[in-house]
């Protein structure tokens, strides 16, 4: 099967004919090939964004809202086709896919379709002036989305759901990894009635297709989630053209565990915040951090239920952690274990997992090390798989130094029923989200992003409908 490009509302071969294989991790084998799409090809989505924009910007908000979630509503009905193809391409256990990615991305749309219907600009009264000024947040124009593997559908309609609904018209790219829930996604805009060119989607890869949507010199926006690496290199493209950037990057996440804590909710919540998508949330919890007076039961009863934890191909109901996405990143994860045997000692997994009659998938054993410091190549890297650390800490000052010193500021748990204390931790802790006693708990509606290498930015909410819409501030003397 080969998949295509979605450019102007059809299915479209690339212009060069260039093809890539796409591997089926559980497997470890080519199930379809997608286009590498080159310039050329980005140039034919932005030409049918340009022609499709007159109009869609001027489309009621009703109308694009409608739209939407009519686009919601088909993924929902389609929820077990979707859920299938992202288990197949990722290695994610089909449940995982059926209950938080596609309704997710179905939630994407309909949640940007309503808050479109809801979004107003300011007014203020220059009072003894004889003036008002108003702003206008018109949209920007063509905007570029380029998403990452670990969400595929998720992420994907996670930037291109507010660029739409604010009144862009879209060039996108999934990963090369996981292309193809996006790929099926043309197909339902076109039955919801979005107009031809509105959203464009180009597949390839990040170097050539990507590349080539970022140093387009009339995509005036890029929306980018991805690795740390990359989104430097598109800050470094983007900059001298002064395109509007918002960039998702790498996290080494703490997840802080105070002894006072409520014990069974922390172990049950803190093994899903290391493990849930074999550990390849940008927000899982990779570095443990235990409060001394209950680290030994912690060590105890973690391990425990992370050995009970069942590695297997990702269409099986029992399985808790699926496939590596692929063997090139199973091999990077396992060139981190290396480095953890000098510098920490491997507590339990560490091990590729011989799947019976899944023998070429990319499986591998969920990991706990025991570190002595933060200060190790294993806490300061993002592995991003299945693999965590733990160590203990004494006081809430040495805990706070700790899970600041990293490159990365995402975000961070904290478990503790001390409100004085948690209130103080939640101040000084540079990330861009705190959960306290939770994790992964999302209300769509709230600033979503990092500091320091984990990226510039926000979105969620109103946060993503003013990144694509140009602020014009109009000044009336009367
Ligand atoms: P990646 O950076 O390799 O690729 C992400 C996307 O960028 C892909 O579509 C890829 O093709 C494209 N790309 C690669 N090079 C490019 C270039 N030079 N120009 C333009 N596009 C390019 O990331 P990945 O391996 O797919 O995803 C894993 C990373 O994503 C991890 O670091 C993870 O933490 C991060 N992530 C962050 C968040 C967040 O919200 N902060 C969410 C999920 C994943």
């Amino acid at each position: 099967m080969k998949i295509k490009n979605f450019i102007n509302g059809t299915y479209t071969n690339p212009m060069s004919y260039a093809w890539l294989d796409n591997y089926n991790p559980a497997i470890g084998k080519v199930y379809c090939q997608i286009p590498n799409s080159s310039e050329e090809d980005v140039e034919l989505a932005y030409q049918a964004a340009e022609k499709a924009f007159p109009e869609w910007s001027q489309t009621t908000y009703e109308a694009r809202s409608r739209i939407l979630i009519k686009i919601s509503e088909l993924i929902e009905s389609q929820l077990e086709q979707f859920a299938l193809a992202e288990s197949k391409d990722n290695g994610k256990p089909l449940h995982l896919a059926k209950s938080m990615d596609i309704p997710r991305a179905a939630l994407n749309f309909r949640f940007f379709g309503q808050a479109i219907t809801q979004f107003s600009s300011e007014s203020h009264d220059s009072v003894g002036l004889d003036a008002i000024n108003f702003t206008l947040r018109q949209p920007i124009g063509v905007v570029g989305c380029i998403s990452p593997w670990n969400l595929p559908l998720y992420l994907f309609t996670w930037k291109i759901a507010p660029a739409l609904a604010a009144g862009n018209c879209v060039v996108a790219k999934p990963s090369e990894i996981t292309p193809m829930t996006a790929y099926l996604l043309g197909d339902i805009c076109n039955e919801a009635g979005l107009p031809p060119g509105v959203l464009n989607i180009v597949h390839g890869e990040g170097r050539r297709a990507g590349q080539a949507i970022v140093a387009h010199p009339k995509i005036k926006a890029i929306s980018f989630t991805g690795g740390t690496k990359t989104g430097a290199e598109i800050a470094k493209t983007a900059a001298p053209l002064f395109k509007k950037t918002s960039l998702e990057l790498g996290g080494k996440n703490p997840n802080i565990i105070f002894g006072d804590c409520d014990y069974e909710d922390m172990l049950n919540t803190t093994v899903r915040a290391s493990f849930a998508n074999q550990g390849q949330i940008c927000l899982c919890g990779s570095r443990i951090f235990v409060e001394a007076s209950i680290y030994d039961k912690f060590k105890t009863d973690f391990i425990e239920k992370v050995k009970q934890l069942q590695v297997g191909h990702p269409s099986q109901s029992t399985t808790d952690v699926g496939a590596i996405v692929s063997k090139n990143h199973l091999n990077i994860i396992l060139d981190y274990i290396e480095i953890a045997k000098t510098e920490g000692e491997i507590l339990c997994g560490g091990n590729p997992v011989n799947t019976p009659n899944f023998e070429n998938g990319y499986y591998l054993e969920p990991t706990v090390i025991e570190v002595k410091t933060n200060r190790c190549r294993i806490n300061q890297e993002e592995i991003f798989g299945p693999v965590v650390t733990i160590m203990p800490f004494e006081t809430a000052a040495e805990v706070v130094n700790m899970a600041n010193d990293s490159n990365y500021g995402l975000s961070a748990s904290v478990w503790t029923n001390d409100l004085k204390r948690c209130m103080r931790i939640t101040r000084q802790l540079n990330v861009g989200i705190v959960w306290v006693n939770t994790w992964l708990l999302r209300d769509l509606r709230t600033p979503f992003g990092g500091m320091k290498a984990s990226g510039l930015g926000r979105e969620g909410g109103l946060e993503s409908l003013r990144f694509f819409t140009e602020t014009k501030n109009v000044c009336i003397k009367y």
